[in-house]
């Protein structure tokens, strides 16, 4: 059974599947790959999606929506005609129809589907998006990272080279930058930021709006027809402007009459403020990854408005680096999903392929605040940009004398104070009467890569609480096998293979040596344990290549005979693990 890729977009959709050892993009009923994301009602009722919507939005603005991925999650409602909609509606309509050109470009049956979504959706946004797919006939079990999917997407065609890379993906309505490392067969976000208000329908506006002002205009009189008309042929001017140095915008429908000559170093001066909205989270990524721009091996630049030339040159000049020549800024994104696509259909050809996330936010318990009681603060466990699936422990004690109860109260945000972060859920245990302070109740968090978090807490009384968060639409069936899936993952199994391999290689040289080596086999022991208490995988596949580097070496210093000596192995047999 095939499953579909979709790259759900502000302002594009595309679908795209794994086949024939390739991610192969869907055309649509015109033949084009690119279905623009808008939504109209037609007299009669019909519903038009794409192109032929996206044409309604100046004859019918009143029928007609776009731009909906913007309130995704939120209560907001569009009014078309007499029906209103929910964004998750109106993203469902656009689902469908790429779910039927897929249909009909296959000639088979499509139920599934993973989707791409801008990394730094909170949960209730990516529970919208499967939702959206349910209501499409897609079961969407896993949701992947617009960012993720481009660099998977630059890994396939570039082939596993290991490099630190920043995807700087500007679409119509959003920007998501985030920081990817490619390490042997493992692609991995390591932080992401964004700003889900800008993209270039911004400059869109921007330069109607600068337009209207030089040409003695008043934009925001004009009816509304009028002005997305000013907007749509603002947008073919900035496209223009792409390719060509000089573009003349001009208007002429009797009433109004108009026009200005424009170029790139226009286009900058009147959006200077977008520009330098740019960069605040390309500075951020890097200070949540402690990287310097100058640890960069490549720069991605995706997104139809990473097209523009004043974009990229913004950008190359902030970083000092130019992007990378070949990325390909439409579909980079949907042939990623592709391949997750393809990656979660288990393909054969894709077995050696790792993609771990991060978490967007951070997820954490209230903790009392003596200081100010009633306003409780927040203990994160696992912090935003953790690498994903994760586990992750805390230890928490009593506050009160002889207190029997504790009352785990969960939360997800960035502030310091609980009430200002969102709260997921709560989970009570009993715990034996004691001093205060004094009584430790060990708190587990685990997340995995479909967004599922497990809490699990341990007090003394031997009580284990257990508590999931979970997307509205599933069923208990379906939660009862992904408990299981978070039981296994714990464990780690494939991963805890090399690690003791080597643990057990450096105790035996530990064993071996005396004085200063000892001492500098105890220390690199240390090192390797630190690195892989984090749980991160790229660290800990990193750690391991280090460390079988070190080992090699002080194995070959201490010559081949004394590896292999009998008495050694024999100590190493009877050692328990
Ligand atoms: P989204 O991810 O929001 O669906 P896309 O990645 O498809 O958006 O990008 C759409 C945006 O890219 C639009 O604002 C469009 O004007 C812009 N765009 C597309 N092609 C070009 C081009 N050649 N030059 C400048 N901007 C472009
Ligand atoms: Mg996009």
């Amino acid at each position: 059974m095939v499953i579909l890729g979709i790259d759900l977009g502000t302002t594009n959709s595309l679908a795209a599947v794994w086949r024939n050892g390739h991610s192969e993009l869907i055309p649509n009923a015109a033949g084009v790959y690119l279905t623009p994301s808008v939504v109209s009602v037609d007299e009669d009722g019909s519903i038009l999606v794409g192109q032929a919507a996206k044409d309604r939005l100046i004859s019918h603005p009143e029928r007609t929506a776009a731009r909906f991925k913007r309130y995704m999650g939120t209560e907001h409602a569009f009014q078309l005609g007499n029906r209103t909609f929910q964004p998750e509606e109106l993203s469902a309509l656009v689902l469908r129809r790429l779910r039927e050109d897929a249909e009909c470009y296959l000639g088979e049956p499509v139920t599934e589907a993973v989707i791409s979504v801008p990394a730094y959706f909170a949960e209730a946004q990516r529970a919208a998006t499967k939702r959206a797919g349910a209501l499409a006939g897609l079961h969407v079990e896993r949701l992947v990272n617009e960012p993720s999917a481009a660099a998977v997407s630059a890994h396939i065609s570039e082939g596993e080279e290991d490099k630190v890379c920043l995807v700087f993906d500007l679409g119509g309505g959003t920007l998501d930058v985030s920081l990817v490392e490619r390490f042997e067969n493992v692609v991995s976000v390591t932080a992401v930021s964004g700003d889900n208000r800008l993209g270039g329908s911004d400059f869109d506006q921007a330069i109607a709006k600068s337009f209207c002002e030089e040409t003695g205009i008043d934009f925001e009189r004009l009816d509304s027809s009028r002005r997305e008309m000013l907007i749509r042929q603002a947008e073919t001017c900035k496209q223009a402007l792409t390719a060509q140095p000089m573009v003349v915008m001009s208007v002429d429908d009797g009433a109004l009459q108009a026009s200005l000559p424009m170029t790139n170093e226009w286009l900058i001066r009147k959006c200077s403020s977008l520009f330098q909205r740019m960069a605040a989270p390309v500075r951020k990524v890097f200070r949540d990854a402690g990287m310097s721009p100058s640890e960069l091996d490549e720069l991605v630049m995706v997104g139809g408005s990473s097209h523009m030339p004043s974009v990229r040159q913004y950008i190359a000049q902030l970083l000092g680096r130019e992007p990378t020549p070949d990325s390909q800024p439409d579909t980079a994104i949907a042939l990623g999903a592709g391949i997750c696509a393809g990656m979660k259909a288990r393909a054969s050809d894709l077995r050696e392929l790792v993609l771990t996330d991060v978490c967007p936010f951070t997820l954490g318990v209230a903790i009392y605040n003596e200081a100010e009681p009633g306003r409780d603060r927040m203990s994160p466990l696992i912090e935003r940009n953790s690498v994903l699936p994760t586990s992750k422990e805390g230890v928490y004690c009593t506050v009160r004398d002889g207190q029997s109860k504790v009352v785990l109260k969960v939360y997800q945000g960035e502030n310091p104070y609980c009430e200002d972060n969102t709260f997921l859920g709560e989970l009570k245990l009993s715990v034996p009467p004691a001093p205060k302070g004094q009584e430790p109740v060990r708190v587990r968090f685990t997340y995995d890569i479909n967004g599922l978090l497990e809490v699990e807490a341990v007090s003394r009384k031997g009580k284990d609480a257990q508590l999931l968060l979970r997307n509205q639409e599933m069923t208990e069936q379906e939660v009862e096998r992904r408990l299981r899936e978070l039981s296994e993952l714990k464990l780690h199994p494939r991963e805890q293979e090399v690690p003791r391999a080597l643990l057990a290689r450096a105790e035996r040289l530990y064993a071996m040596t005396v004085g200063e080596m000892r001492e500098q086999v105890d220390q690199i022991l240390a090192w390797y344990q630190r690195e892989l208490s984090t749980q991160e995988t790229i660290r800990v596949v990193k750690a391991n290549r280090r460390m079988e580097h070190m080992l090699d070496r002080m194995e070959a210093y201490l010559g081949q005979d004394t590896l292999h000596d009998p008495f050694l192995d024999d100590w190493n047999q009877e050692d328990p693990e």
